[in-house]
């Protein structure tokens, strides 16, 4: 392929239809008119000579001895002397030329690919949209028949989305709808009517349903046939002559949130019941919370904090897409039931998209986060009060954690679910930030009274410090990294001489990696082997995972470094984390420089 610029070719126009019959040696014999506004006056050129040398090549070879079609991306140089990248296909053809058979070659240009893409994505959404609109005020279902596999969907749509009400065989909707509205036996040959109708592939059909609506003679009036351009797929309308007052909540108007749009929490919760009830394959349930969101209302106001709110709901809408069903609880709450999605590295995929979407949304200034919490149906229940609170259990080991991340459950790992779990773990939560937040000013405070020995001998601390920010290990080097003044923890290794490194010139290629506050937060040590290739050595050889390092100088020179360290395993700090420990770092640091 060739870098291809606005301006290389002489016309925007399209390249639809491009097709072109050639002989062995790729000569054209007829094209479509699309070819020849193409290539202009070079169309008697084989079409090897018009696109790049080396494709040109391989395309000659194959014709020799086309077996079935051979593909490739090429460039294509226009009448303008211009190129254009396209997609190219050659395959055997019917076409002869005195008894000798044809290639055929099509041509696509692979930008106009993409603008058509866009286009006809366009259109989906515009007539989803006309379609949801159209459910509010019409009690209509539509459905689609694909004669090949026997597969019967019925569905509304709700939310410029498809919301499938009954999947699966032909066989299988008889049954639902014999299970669920005991039919008269003239219903009955109705319905026998419509499947014939559809198994025969009928090019339309229009039908009535006699029916029974809350004791009144009603009926139900049905409309459909093959699709014109695709035989095997038949679609069509169900109109009730009735307006449904007793169908499902969730399908009303009245189910969405005012401020995103989506399911409110009793509909999430209804149809997510529904689903539960009539399928058995695996489905997620995802509850989501935004991070520190009341900082956000304070900061930046409540009608901001409406708008990451939308934003929030859209970009869960957009990713999430026909996978499933997403919802807002309320506040900052949002509850996503996951229908098609296969294993967990595709639920991670998604999820780590999600994530990335929300992070960079706003103002970089503004990484909105969030955390979210996950059970598996029926791997941790069946029911969906089960699954929630568990799901729920899983969100506040998230925010427990750090926040920004999320917890997929695991009864081995997270226990079982006692009764009044969630309850004893709000408090916890709520309890633990306070405590945390009191236990750091109280350090500070002493350090300040007291000097720096409050911590570097007060085991009792170090180790404080430790289970505070569930750290492995505390390690405190003075004298330009020469003396270990104090180390709390399960080092498995004698201390390092960091005298070495920080003396060393390559230090300065570390420092980019210290913020200008002098810290340098890591999640995983993987980095650091870019910068000091020994220097990661002797860190992996610590069994360092992940680290907050802060660093003190003495006119300038490095000095005093705070290691808070996990071992043998990634941390994913949260900003209070960091901002927490790097004030404790920071202020241990500065006081060794100043001894
Ligand atoms: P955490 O990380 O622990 O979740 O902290 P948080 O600050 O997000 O706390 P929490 O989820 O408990 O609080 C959510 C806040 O969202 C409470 C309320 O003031 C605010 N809120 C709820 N609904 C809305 C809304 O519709 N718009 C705005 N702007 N704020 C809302
Ligand atoms: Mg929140």
């Amino acid at each position: 392929m060739r870098i291809q610029r606005a301006g290389d070719s002489y016309y925007n126009k399209r390249l639809t239809d491009c097709k072109l019959y050639v002989r062995k040696n790729l000569t054209v014999v007829k094209a479509t008119e699309w070819y020849y506004v193409l290539v202009g006056e070079n169309s008697y050129l084989p079409i090897s000579s018009l696109i790049l040398p080396e494709d040109g090549a391989v395309l000659l070879k194959e014709a020799e001895n086309l077996k079935e079609k051979v593909e490739l991306i090429t460039s294509i140089t226009d009448c303008t002397g211009g190129h254009r990248n396209i997609y190219l296909r050659m395959e055997r053809s019917n076409q002869t030329e005195e008894g000798v058979p044809l290639l055929l070659i099509t041509l696509f240009d692979i930008k106009d690919m993409e603008t058509r893409n866009m286009e006809v994505e366009g259109l989906l959404m515009k007539y989803r949209h006309f379609m949801s609109i159209n459910s509010d005020f019409v009690n209509e279902y539509y459905f689609e028949y694909t004669l090949e596999d026997n597969q019967f969907v019925l569905y509304k749509y709700v939310n410029d989305r498809s919301l499938p009400i009954c999947f699966g065989s032909l066989e299988e909707f008889v049954a639902k709808m014999d299970a669920e509205h005991k039919p008269t036996e003239e219903q009955q040959e109705q319905m026998k009517v419509f499947c014939n109708y559809l198994k025969s592939g009928s090019s339309a059909f229009e039908m009535e349903f006699p029916m029974l609506y809350q004791g009144k003679k009603s009926s139900c009036r049905v409309k459909g046939g093959r699709l014109y351009k695709n035989k095997n797929f038949i679609a069509g309308i169900f109109l009730p002559n009735h307006m449904a007052d007793n169908e499902a909540y969730y399908l009303s108007p009245a189910a969405r949130d005012a401020g995103t749009g989506l399911f409110n929490k009793r509909a999430v919760t209804e149809y997510t019941m529904e689903r539960l009830s009539s399928s058995t394959a695996t489905h997620w349930f995802m509850i989501m919370d935004i991070d520190d969101f009341k900082n956000i209302n304070d900061t930046f106001g409540h009608l901001f904090g409406d708008e990451v709110i939308r934003k929030v709901a859209e970009i869960l809408q957009l990713n999430v897409g026909y996978r499933g069903v997403v919802g807002r609880f309320g506040g900052d709450e949002f509850f996503v039931l996951l229908e098609k999605i296969p294993d967990r590295l595709a639920l991670k995929n998604m999820l780590k998209t999600i994530m990335k979407e929300m992070a960079y949304a706003f103002d970089p200034q503004l990484k909105v986060t969030a955390s979210i919490g996950i059970t598996q149906y029926p791997v941790d229940g069946t029911s969906y009060e089960e699954l929630f609170e568990k799901a729920d259990k899983a969100l506040y080991i998230a925010k427990e954690k750090g926040k920004d991340r999320h917890i997929i459950y695991d009864e081995k790992m997270h226990g079982a679910l006692q009764k009044d779990d969630m309850k004893t773990m709000t408090m916890a939560y709520a309890v633990s930030r306070e405590r945390r937040r009191e236990a750091l000013i109280d350090i500070l405070g002493n350090l300040y009274e007291q000097g720096v020995e409050y911590v570097t001998e007060n085991p009792k601390i170090q180790k404080l410090i430790r289970d505070m920010y569930d750290l492995d290990g505390v390690a405190i080097y003075t004298d330009y990294g020469k003396t270990l003044v104090c180390r709390n923890g399960d080092y498995s290794k004698p201390a390092v001489d960091l005298s070495k490194y920080m003396k060393d010139e390559k230090w300065v290629a570390l420092y980019e990696l210290y913020d200008n506050k002098d810290t340098y937060v890591e999640t995983t040590i993987a980095k650091l082997k870019m910068y000091h290739t020994e220097y990661h050595q002797e860190m992996q050889g610590q069994e360092l995972g992940a680290t907050i390092q802060c660093l003190g100088r003495k006119e300038g020179e490095p000095y005093a470094l705070v290691s808070f360290d996990v071992f043998n395993r990634n941390r994913k700090w949260s900003d209070t984390d960091v901002e927490m420990l790097s004030l404790i770092g920071n202020c241990i640091s500065k006081l060794l420089c100043k001894n």
